[in-house]
C-alpha cells in the first residue's frame, strides 16, 4: 500500500475519527491489558472510517502514539509508535487534540509587545514632541509566525486549581473573574524555549502582572529564584 497516498487522503474528520477510536480503546483498557485489534478496527470501519481497510488504521493508531509520546499522553503500548507523519497530519493532530482539551497550545510567553513599547518610550524620551501624535485610524496587519507549544491540559488545570485563585508569586488573588473564577496564568519557570518541562514541579500560577514580571522585568532572575525559594513543588532544571 501507499502510505504517502493513504497519509494526504485523510480528511479531519477520519482523524478525529482515529483519535476518538484511541481515546476509546484507553477508556475501556484503562491498564494497557490486551485486547482484540481486529475487533477494534472493526469497530472503527463501522463509522467515519468505512473505507479504510485495518492495516492503514493500525498505521494511523501507530502514529498516535508516536505524537502522544512527545506529548507526554498516556500511550497504548500494543500500537507501536510510527512516526512518519504525512506532511500537515501532525498539525491537523495537534488542533483535534486542543479542541479535545487534552492539550493547551502556548506561545510561552505572555506578550512581546513590551519591548517595542519600551523602545518606543526611550525615543520618545529622546524626542521632545511638540504636539500630540495623531494615530492611524487603521493600523496596518503583519501576519508573524509563532513558535507555539503543546502542552498537557491536565498540568495547567492541576495547578490552577491547586491556586486556588491566588498568585503564587505575590499572593494576591487573581486580578479579575473569568468564567466565575479568579483569573491567572500558568507559567513555566524554566522557559518552554529554554526546554523547560511541563511538569508541575515546572510551572506555577501567577496573576497577569507577575507573569510579566518573570518574562520582562529589570528583575526578572531575582523574582525566579525566589520562587525557586518559596513554592515548595518548584524543582530546578
Ligand atoms: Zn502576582
Ligand atoms: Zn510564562
Amino acid at each position: 500500500m501507499d502510505t504517502e497516498k493513504e497519509n494526504s487522503g485523510w480528511t479531519d474528520e477520519e482523524l478525529e475519527a482515529s483519535v476518538d477510536g484511541y481515546l476509546d480503546i484507553q477508556t475501556r483498557y484503562p491498564n494497557d491489558q490486551k485486547f482484540n485489534k481486529s475487533l477494534e478496527h472493526r469497530r472503527l470501519q463501522s463509522g467515519v472510517l468505512a473505507g479504510r481497510n485495518t492495516k492503514s488504521i493500525d498505521y494511523r493508531l501507530q502514529n498516535i502514539t508516536a505524537l502522544f509520546e512527545d506529548l507526554g499522553l498516556k500511550t497504548i503500548s500494543s500500537y507501536k509508535p510510527k512516526v512518519n507523519l504525512g506532511s500537515g497530519i501532525t498539525a491537523r493532530l495537534i488542533k483535534i487534540l486542543e479542541s479535545k482539551g487534552l492539550i493547551t497550545l502556548d506561545s510561552g510567553t505572555p506578550s512581546t509587545q513590551e519591548k517595542s513599547s519600551l523602545r518606543n518610550v526611550q525615543r520618545a524620551k529622546q524626542r521632545d514632541f511638540v504636539s500630540e501624535p495623531e494615530g492611524v485610524q487603521i493600523p496596518q496587519q503583519i501576519v508573524r509566525t509563532t513558535k507555539t507549544y503543546a502542552r498537557i491540559s491536565k498540568v495547567k488545570d492541576w495547578i490552577l486549581f491547586n491556586a486556588k485563585g491566588v498568585c503564587e508569586g505575590c499572593g494576591q488573588p487573581g486580578p479579575f473573574e473569568m468564567n466565575g473564577e479568579p483569573y491567572l496564568e500558568v507559567h513555566h519557570v524554566k522557559h518552554l524555549s529554554d526546554n523547560g518541562t511541563d511538569f508541575k514541579t515546572n510551572t506555577v500560577a501567577l496573576c497577569p502582572n507577575c507573569h510579566r514580571r518573570c518574562h520582562h522585568s529589570d528583575d526578572r532572575e531575582a523574582f525566579t529564584a525566589w520562587l525557586y525559594d518559596n513554592v515548595g513543588r518548584l524543582e530546578k532544571e
